[in-house]
């Protein structure tokens, strides 16, 4: 899908626009959806996909929303070198806006745990 840039910039806040799509990373328990606990469908700000399922999350207690698995097809994943070390980035499999990143040291069964900016996240609640 085709993104303007410039319409883009005027929906968002600044800090959204950056984590989004110059790849920040929102400060630590900061997100309004870390401890939102409600059923529901967490959807890509930008585009409107649906990205995790409320019951694939948990509290990593890293202070950003974390979800144990993606819906299938959802996120890609790629791997991300920057900032001296080795992590794999997720970014929207639609729009590829930046969402996070994923490591493999989850506590659940997935093994996974996807580490989410909560200002990338709209929860559409059930
Ligand atoms: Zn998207």
């Amino acid at each position: 899908m085709d993104i303007n840039e410039q319409e883009l910039k005027a929906k968002l806040t600044p800090e959204e626009y950056k984590v989004l799509r110059e790849k920040g990373t929102e400060a630590p328990f900061s997100g309004k959806l870390l401890h939102d606990d409600r059923d529901g469908m967490y959807k890509c700000k930008v585009c409107g996909q649906g990205l995790f399922m409320s019951d694939a999350k948990f509290d990593s207690g890293t202070g950003w929303p974390s979800f144990d698995q993606a819906i299938a097809g959802s996120v890609i994943e790629k791997s991300d070198d920057e900032m001296g070390m080795h992590r794999t980035e997720i970014t929207c499999s639609k729009c590829r806006s930046h969402l996070g990143h994923v490591f493999t040291d989850g506590p659940t069964p997935t093994g996974k745990r996807y580490c989410l900016n909560s200002v990338c996240l709209d929860l559409e609640v059930k």
